[in-house]
């Protein structure tokens, strides 16, 4: 069953060309993230305060520096001042640290937070979802959004907090040191608001484009990956190369383009700063020199503009800087608000299990446009062996997937012992279900681990009894480390047929009574399969098992075989019974009889 699907732009949102919606997303940040932790954050603005205070104490005290200092010349006022100053800017260091730690300790928090909720929303989300998304846009999504939630509360608490009071101090000392000189370094507001207002724009476009890119590029790393094997033997190294290039090549130019619009801020800001300065320079001396004002006052004056200088130009910057964050929010936000449309009801009570009795009724189910079920009718009887056969894509996974509840039919029903499996709870119903897959997944643990995952907190003698039944206690104590050695990345460092002997391990340990078997097409040794065989008898004793079944000599033992094609059920009995009818399953059959001494000859 294909699961992985390439989706060209993952994150296609409406919410994007919105511009009303920045400010409503960073509310939501604010909303959902700020409050929880107010305690904090007010503990860092009183830092922030602190460092605001003393910022602007440095510059007011400019003035006796020059006139007690150089005017008048007051050689007692030196150690003074020297003093004030050397307190002022300790003081000012240990604010700085206090508020850095508090807010560090406060995003950490909330980082945690996020990832544990993103995760969990991850996984109440149903199998389409993760048929649609790809694992590198998951990455994307997850790592894309926590990070932009600590950025933007990072620059809303500092700009806000620490640069604005840091401004309005220094604005006070300015006004009362000289408040004509002061509108002087207004004029050059406006401006800087319009031009910064411009590029913010443009900046939010080339993130967004960033992002698809970046998707791109772990999406072929991705696939690379995964399908490494597939990639070597097919040769397919340059093609990876060349759509891992392209994805570079536009993440790289979107980058730059990115980092020269945020710049260009500065030249902004530089040359506006650079006419307030010059005009309160010419202005200030002319009134120091000819009108006789006070020297010191002038100083301070200039101190306290060239310190608001800085806040003053990143607290412009915020305006683009968040517009960079925006994108990441809303695709965060996008997975945050998809609904979890897979829960169970409110009220959903356990699966009463008596025979395990598996029905489908006028089953119909398509994966959005592509239709997999028609009418699918059938029973699997309990304790008995039902086979289903037909050629790829007839929808025999899908039967399985439906009765896991991975998906829910458009229409008709599934009953287990007389129940809907829709009303009754998801983990009651996968408790008393087991699957051994074709390619099972092996988590890279010990053996160990990897088998008690059928059950849970499970003794060393479980495992081992599981893994004799299983014929699979004799590879594993063979292994390096025994029960102990680790499977690998994916049970890489197993043959397939070590990874399902592990699987049916599981299953034995689960003990479920309604058991799933895809059995394995590829071509295994003719020992392992008669262990695996051998060990699959076992495990299918006295349950209700249903078998998509490959090869004939399983096939002639099923109690009951239905024989689907294009998502329908068109036969069902015996072996006897269909070959006699002379349909598909007929057919079918005979193919593989030709196959098989087409082999021998
Ligand atoms: P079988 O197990 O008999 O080979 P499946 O149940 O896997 O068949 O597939 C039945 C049909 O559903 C096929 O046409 C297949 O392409 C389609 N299909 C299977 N899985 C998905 C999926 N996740 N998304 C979309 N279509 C799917």
């Amino acid at each position: 069953m294909e699961t992985q699907r390439f989706v060209r732009n993952p994150f296609k949102s409406k919410t994007w060309t919105d511009p009303k919606g920045t400010v409503q997303l960073i509310k939501r940040v604010l909303s959902e993230n700020f409050r929880t932790y107010i305690p904090k954050y007010l503990l860092a603005f009183v830092f922030m305060g602190v460092i605001a205070a003393t910022t602007a104490a440095s510059a007011w005290i400019m003035r006796d520096v020059v006139n007690e200092v150089f005017v008048n010349k007051d050689a007692q006022m030196v150690y003074v001042i020297g003093a004030v100053v050397f307190f002022i800017f300790t003081l000012k260091g240990v604010a700085t640290y206090g508020q850095i730690v508090v807010l560090a300790r406060v995003g950490n928090e909330i980082v945690t937070d996020l990832r544990r909720r993103m995760f969990t929303i991850l996984l109440r989300q149903n199998q389409a979802y993760f048929d649609r998304h790809t694992l590198a846009e998951i990455g994307v999504q997850v790592g894309q959004g926590v990070g932009a939630v600590k950025t933007t509360l990072d620059m809303i608490v500092t700009t806000l907090g620490r640069d604005v009071l840091t401004i309005i101090g220094l604005a006070v000392v300015m006004a009362v040191q000289n408040p004509l000189l002061s509108l002087f370094a207004l004029i050059t507001m406006p401006p800087a608001v319009i031009g910064v207002t411009f590029l913010i724009r443009r900046v939010k476009e080339y993130v967004k484009r960033q992002v698809v890119s970046n998707a791109k590029v772990s999406t072929v790393m991705q696939e690379t990956v995964l399908g490494v094997r597939d990639v070597r033997a097919f040769g397919m190294e340059p093609v990876m190369l060349d759509k891992m290039e392209v994805g570079l090549q536009e993440v790289k130019k979107q980058s730059n383009k990115i980092a020269s619009l945020t710049a260009r801020t500065s030249p902004l800001m530089d040359t506006l700063g650079g006419v307030a300065i010059s005009l309160v320079i010419l202005y200030g001396g002319y009134s120091v020199i000819e009108l006789d004002q006070d020297p010191g006052a002038l100083f301070s004056f200039i101190t306290a503009l060239l310190l608001a200088y800085d806040p003053a130009r990143r607290l412009a910057r915020l305006n683009v800087n968040l517009g960079k964050q925006v994108v990441g929010l809303r695709i965060m936000y996008d997975l945050v608000d998809r609904k979890p449309d897979h829960e169970d009801e409110p009220d959903a009570p356990d699966i009463v299990l008596e025979a395990a009795q598996v029905e489908f009724h006028d089953v119909e189910f398509s994966y959005g446009d592509s239709a997999a079920l028609h009418n699918t009718s059938f029973v699997a009887e309990a304790g008995k062996m039902t086979a289903l056969v037909g050629a790829s894509g007839a929808g025999k996974s899908t039967v399985f997937s439906l009765l896991e509840r991975f998906y829910d039919p458009q229409s008709g029903e599934i009953l287990i012992d007389g129940q809907n499996i829709r009303n009754v709870t998801q983990r009651s119903l996968r408790e008393c279900i087991a699957f051994v897959g074709q390619d099972p997944f092996l988590f890279n643990n010990s053996i160990r681990d990897n088998i008690a995952v059928g059950k849970p907190g499970c003794s060393q003698e479980e495992i081992e009894a599981a893994a004799r039944s299983a014929n699979a206690h004799d590879f594993i104590m063979a292994l390096p480390e025994g029960y102990d050695t680790r499977a690998g990345q994916s049970g890489s460092n197993l043959s397939g047929g070590q990874k399902q002997r592990v699987a049916i391990a599981r299953a034995m340990l689960r003990d479920a009574p309604i058991l799933l078997l895809d059995e394995a097409t590829s071509a295994l040794d003719a020992e392992s399969e008669a262990t695996i065989q051998s060990a699959l008898e076992k495990l299918m004793e006295d349950r209700t098992t249903l078998v998509i079944a490959h090869r004939l000599s399983t096939v002639r033992h099923a109690h009951r075989i239905h024989v689907m094609d294009k998502g329908r059920v068109l036969e069902s009995g015996t072996h006897n019974e269909l070959f006699e009818h002379d349909g598909i399953y007929r057919r079918l059959c005979e193919l593989q009889f030709q196959d098989k001494t087409e082999a021998a000859e």
